[in-house]
């Protein structure tokens, strides 16, 4: 018998959050886990909230749980695990019935299982949450997409859980297929950059300048705190300050001083830059911190490195000031954002899928992890118009440019002189360069195709498919 509104099956950090929140907002709900003793645990520690919990020890007993047109949240680990629980799941749905994958799935993937599952008569939305634990218990960011009927009939549960900005929910439903997914994809890819230029500007202040400048995990960590009650007001700025300050209760150290520096990462990033590149665009400061971290995994590498060049003497110039720092974080942010917009924008248009990027703007100010003050701004300046689709290049973003990118480049210049890596902040600044550059330096690269391949070019006095007089020299 029906007595459930909404199925969720995978009750690991994730769908348990998601499943009290629904509850809590008034739905209940009929949850699923692979291992039935992981869903007693869950209904035991529920409270007062089991009461709207149906627990489900096979798939029939979920699906027999629900309401026509049934609605099911798969929120198990991305990739096989998906595909493994629809395989159980679809044969049980019948037509109009309704799968949707809140895990961080490849596009790709969504776009595939929409494809299988429409054949069978079946609706599938790729839905994209944003938040970690508490998100999901108490708000996410969500970013949906598929079949807009579909989202309809559940959009009154995923507005209700989801995060509120101003009252407005942080839940929208970006296009087709795999737009949702795509969108979560950025959003993932930004999170990596913004994350990157705050551990490298942590680096700057741990390992620069004199011995008296250096300094202590907590002293970092406070400065941070001070940042984030300005312009650089966000989740990522707040949680940096707060894990600078902690210690390990085990040795009384700053706790990051006890964990080893090398990063993993789950694949989004990784999407965000491959994409990207097939679809002719360069994220460089999201490709820097993708980089960033390959690169840190090889911890045994960077230890013979530093035996054999860690002695190479610097000549470092003063270091930046703290206020110079803070004013280079904000400049490098904004041009990260402007690289995530562009690659949905990108990818939009390359699989027709209207995504309203002021709408991912929009959700993204609460409940998600690159929720910040900045967003707020964004959202505007693109509905605004974003002249050549660059946020950089909009009236509000163009002040806090001028006045951010000196400070940018001081710290870029420093830290090259002082021998620290800063991939994402120097990549950022190589990218707001090159687009500040009427004329820049590829003339010569089409002369170098032109001479070894006969390319063509595009001559500035007119004309495309034009040659050079290189007496035939090409080889
Ligand atoms: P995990 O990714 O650790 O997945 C745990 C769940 O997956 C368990 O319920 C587990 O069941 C189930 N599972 C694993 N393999 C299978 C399988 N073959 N068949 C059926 N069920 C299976 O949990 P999370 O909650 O961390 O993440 C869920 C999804 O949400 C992932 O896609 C993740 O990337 C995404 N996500 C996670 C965030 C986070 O902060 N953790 C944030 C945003 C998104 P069992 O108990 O039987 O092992």
């Amino acid at each position: 018998m029906a007595n459930a509104r909404i199925g969720l099956v995978g009750l690991g950090v994730m769908g348990a959050n998601l499943s009290l929140n629904i509850a809590e907002n008034g739905f209940p709900v009929a949850v699923y886990n692979r291992t039935g003793a992981v869903t007693d645990a869950f209904i035991a520690s529920a409270g007062a909230l089991s009461e709207r919990l149906v627990a489900s020890k096979t798939y029939e007993e979920l699906v027999a749980a629900l309401p026509r047109p049934r609605a099911v949240i798969i929120m198990v680990k991305a990739g096989g695990p998906v595909d493994a629980v629809i395989e159980g799941l679809a044969p049980l749905m019948q037509e109009g019935d309704m799968i949707i994958d809140a895990g961080n799935a490849d596009f790709h993937d969504t776009r595939r299982r929409e494809a299988a599952l429409k054949a069978q008569g079946l609706n599938f939305i790729g839905m994209g949450v944003s938040g970690g634990e508490e998100g999901a218990r108490h708000g996410p960011s969500i970013m949906a997409g598929g079949n807009p009927s579909s989202y309809e009939a559940i959009r009154e549960i995923i507005e209700a859980i989801a995060a509120k900005h101003q009252g407005q929910p942080c839940a929208a439903h970006f296009g087709p297929d795999g737009a949702g997914h795509f969108v979560k994809t950025v959003h993932n890819g930004i999170e990596y950059a913004d994350m990157q230029m705050i551990a490298e500007v942590y680096g700057i202040l741990r390992d620069g300048g004199t011995e008296r400048e250096r300094c202590a995990p907590a002293q970092i960590g406070h400065l941070f705190e001070q940042w984030n009650k300005g312009p650089l007001n966000s989740y990522l700025v707040e949680i940096s300050g707060k894990v600078l300050q902690a210690f390990d209760p085990e040795t009384d150290r700053p706790m990051v001083e006890m964990i080893v520096d090398k990063a993993g990462q789950k694949g989004t990033g990784r999407w965000t830059a491959i994409e990207a590149i097939t679809l002719g665009q360069s994220p460089s400061a999201i490709e820097a911190a993708v980089a960033a971290r390959a690169w840190s995994a090889a911890k045994e590498t960077r230890r013979a490195g530093a035996e054999l060049f860690g002695d190479l003497e610097a000549e470092p110039l003063p270091r930046p000031s703290e206020e110079v720092l803070e004013r280079a974080l904000l400049a490098a942010k904004i041009i990260a954002y402007d690289q995530g917009f562009k690659i949905l924008s990108a990818a939009s248009e390359h699989y027709d899928w209207g995504i309203d990027l002021a709408s991912a703007a929009e959700v993204w100010r609460e409940g998600c992890i690159i929720r910040s003050a900045l967003l707020d701004d964004m959202a505007s300046a693109i509905r605004e118009g974003l002249p050549h689709d660059q946020l950089i290049f909009a009236p509000r973003f163009v002040e806090m440019l001028r006045d951010g990118a000196g400070a940018l480049r001081q710290v870029v210049a420093y830290a090259a002189s002082a021998g620290l890596p800063v991939p994402a902040f120097a990549n950022a600044l190589a990218y707001f360069d090159t687009m500040r550059q009427g004329r820049g330096t590829t003339d010569l690269i089409q002369a170098q195709r032109d001479f070894f391949g006969a390319h063509g070019f595009e001559r500035v006095d007119g004309g495309a498919g034009q040659h050079g007089p290189w007496g035939g020299a090409a080889g």
